[in-house]
């Protein structure tokens, strides 16, 4: 973890505090702050760079990248990530507090998930048993729900690094394995392992909409563009669209139940023909003692024709899924 004397200061983020690197990307670093004015404890702030910092520069912006670079893409790209946030209210959905920008940087301020990634539990654990995995899939699946049903987005980029979780305020650590009520006696006291025994992993939220897109007018309910003049293609193309994150969902799904992706090959090439044909196997001996409705499930989302793919609606109506109606996780 970098110490407090390291963090980089910003222009522009007086409001905000830097307390810890969170994430970082090609273009993006994500930090948790503390807001100095206490309208919020702690948030996480997405900067992103404006431009790719030129090496031979020494990292000063050189007074001719600015009209090199393609700025307004670039701009784009991150004021329709805001934008698309801004419209979103969802308790599954990490929330857009604030967004300014500086000569070099915007800072998208966001609702802090100090769980931080769920593909870090998922490498923790090994896997998930069947109860907290329907308990994370469920969550992840109203979120999707609420986007495509109700505000017309559809995001593109659901995989367990996106996928961030509030966790619930104590947890007792047990086995590596989280098996249920009765080994919760066996805890060593401070380290947060989720377990269904124990309450669950807390609140899933979706974050990172960097490559989502709206696909239909949450105002007026019609696709975008004018009404009455839309072409049966893009009708098509919504709906292609939203099955798009759904097939991402089997592939979270599945990962979650015996801990490693559907689809792997170390060539790309291979790798795409490999998701191109929907070749996965449900692997012996990993898949052996995971339950037939959740492997009929995972093969309703990794199903290659889209048409034929299960919608949210379906997902959310599978036996596997209403199962979490019946009384077994208790409510944290
Ligand atoms: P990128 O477009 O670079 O993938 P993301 O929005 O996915 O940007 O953020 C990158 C990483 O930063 C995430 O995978 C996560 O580890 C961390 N992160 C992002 N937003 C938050 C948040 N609100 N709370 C906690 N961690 C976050
Ligand atoms: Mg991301």
């Amino acid at each position: 973890r970098e110490s407090k004397g390291k963090l980089p200061k910003y222009p522009g983020l007086e409001r905000y505090t830097l307390l810890e690197k969170m994430g970082d990307g090609a273009f993006s670093n994500v930090y948790r702050a503390k807001d100095n004015t206490g309208q919020y404890e702690q948030v996480a702030i997405k900067v992103v760079r404006k431009f790719e910092m030129n090496s031979t520069q020494g990292g000063v912006l050189h007074p001719d990248f600015e009209k090199k670079a393609p700025k307004t893409v670039e701009r784009a790209n991150i004021l329709k990530e805001v934008q698309i946030m801004r419209q979103l209210d969802h308790p599954n959905i990490v929330s857009l507090v604030d967004f300014s920008e500086s000569r070099q940087y915007y800072y998208i301020v966001l609702e802090l998930c100090p769980g931080g990634e769920l593909f870090h539990q998922i490498v923790r654990l090994t896997y998930f048993s069947e109860e907290l995995s329907r308990h994370v899939i469920v969550q992840v699946a109203n979120a999707l729900e609420y986007l495509h049903e109700e505000a017309g987005v559809v995001h593109r980029d659901i995989k367990p690094e996106n996928l961030l979780f509030y966790p619930i305020p104590f947890v007792p650590a047990k086995s590596a394995k989280p098996k249920g009520p009765e080994d919760e006696d066996k805890a060593d006291e401070g380290e947060f392992i989720p377990g269904v025994g124990a309450g669950g992993i807390g609140t899933i939220k979706i974050a990172d909409f960097g490559l989502s897109k709206v696909i239909w007018d949450s105002q007026t309910m019609t696709p975008c563009g004018t009404v009455g003049y839309t072409a049966p293609e893009i009708v098509k193309d919504e709906r292609y669209s939203k099955s798009v994150d759904m097939w991402a969902l089997g592939c979270v799904l599945y990962t979650l139940l015996c801990g490693f992706p559907p689809f792997y090959d170390e060539s790309i090439q291979v790798l795409t023909e490999k998701v191109a044909r929907g070749q996965y196997t449900f692997l012996s001996p990993w898949w052996d003692d995971i339950s037939k409705p959740a492997q009929d499930l995972v093969s309703h989302l990794l199903t290659v024709d889209p048409d034929k793919r299960y919608d949210i609606k379906q997902f959310l109506n599978h036996p596997w899924i209403r199962k979490s109606n019946e009384p077994t996780l208790a409510a944290a």
